[in-house]
């Protein structure tokens, strides 16, 4: 039985043509400055954005943090929205490796508004910490996998602009919404100071990040990736990755969305299946489960028995991930499983606790 795992896009295993392009990778020392495929990569990627440099990390998560440490100074303050990933799921890093506070805000598909943010800033008095930054997340990810309109993007970059502050882009699934909405990599480039991408989530690499911005804000990062662990040695073999993936599976998340879509349709004529996406922009997908019929855990515990994966994030609900490793005629599998199980329930499944992410 092919195990469809839909819990994340960061389960992707690479290809064998990925493989090989890995394999026959031309390597070199990256701390000296001396890979190839990683400055090759390096420029390429800025190039693509518009951008001065860019910089490889091993994570989304440490690129992000290399960026909220170059922009800010201890005690400053950034502003995200209330499900932004670099608040709530990188094990507070931004206090931790920073020292840096942060603002939450609230807005429809964890997308922010300039309305939301008029306001927010703090006076320049000595009671108040130094509003420095603007942290935003295109695709969202608990927002709804939704994409940001370019026009949105630029007036939340201007008014951030206006008000002193830097502007960082969380771009973890940046492809997947260049892919959706049909703006250019430049297009975004052009907001935003920094932007983080991710090699490991759509774009099916095993690992590896990038932060994206000016020279000198990328000479900075590069202090501070060495800070955080993130300077590798022959990373040329990680670079060859994303090579490959930007140019073979670009084109392709367009497959991913439709199939996002496809499984949002099928699961709209269940019963028991609650607060489903009404917007499926990208290739996240979430719903809540009737509570009659069991938990999110206890859904996933099923589900597995049919070797289908799922993602509970918290009591009912449930997320699920369309990706490379999820072929275009596993979305009828998928339904049909859920269908079958909704249809008996799953309550007595043996599985206790309420999943990862439950309050
Ligand atoms: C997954 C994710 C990250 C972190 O990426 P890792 O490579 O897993 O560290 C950051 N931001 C968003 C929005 C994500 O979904």
């Amino acid at each position: 039985m092919t195990i469809l795992d839909l819990r994340s896009d960061t389960v992707t295993r690479p290809t064998a043509e990925m493989r090989q392009a890995m394999m026959a990778a031309e390597v070199g020392d990256d701390m000296m400055g001396e890979d190839p495929t990683v400055n090759r990569l390096e420029q390429r990627v800025a190039e693509m954005f518009g951008h001065e440099a860019a910089v490889l990390a091993c994570s989304c998560t440490q690129s992000n943090q290399m960026a909220v440490r170059v922009h800010c100074q201890p005690g400053d303050e950034l502003l995200i929205h209330n499900t932004g990933h670099i608040c709530n799921f990188e094990g507070g890093a931004p206090a931790a490796l920073s020292g840096v506070s942060v603002r939450t805000l609230p807005g429809p598909g964890g997308m922010l508004q300039t309305e939301d943010l008029s306001g927010m800033i703090r006076a320049s008095d000595q009671h108040f910490c130094r509003t420095r930054l603007l942290c935003l997340e295109n695709t969202t990810n608990i927002g709804g996998g939704r994409v940001y309109p370019l026009s949105l993007l630029q007036e939340l970059s201007a008014w951030a602009r206006e008000h002193n502050l830097r502007v960082h882009l969380d771009g973890a699934r940046l492809f997947n919404a260049i892919v959706a909405a049909g703006y250019s990599a430049a297009d975004v480039g052009a907001c935003f100071d920094t932007i983080s991408i991710c090699f490991s989530k759509g774009l099916g690499c095993p690992f590896g990040s990038m932060l994206i911005g000016d020279q000198k804000t990328i000479q900075q990062a590069r202090r501070v990736r060495k800070l955080f662990g993130g300077a590798l040695r022959q990373s040329g073999f990680i670079a060859a990755a994303a090579l490959y993936a930007l140019d073979h599976h670009i084109d392709r998340l367009d497959d991913d969305h439709r199939n996002a879509r496809r499984l949002a349709e099928g699961l709209q004529a269940l019963n028991g299946i609650h607060s489903l996406s009404e917007t499926v922009d990208s290739n996240l997908l979430f719903f809540e489960l009737d509570p009659a019929l069991g938990t999110a855990v206890q859904f996933a515990a099923a589900l597995r028995e049919d070797g289908v994966l799922i993602g509970p994030m918290g009591g009912q609900r449930v997320r699920l991930v369309t990706h490379l490793d999820i072929p275009n005629d596993a979305i009828d599998r998928i339904v049909q499983a859920m269908a079958c199980r909704i249809a008996t329930g799953f309550a007595d499944q043996p599985v206790q606790g309420k999943g990862p992410f439950s309050k």
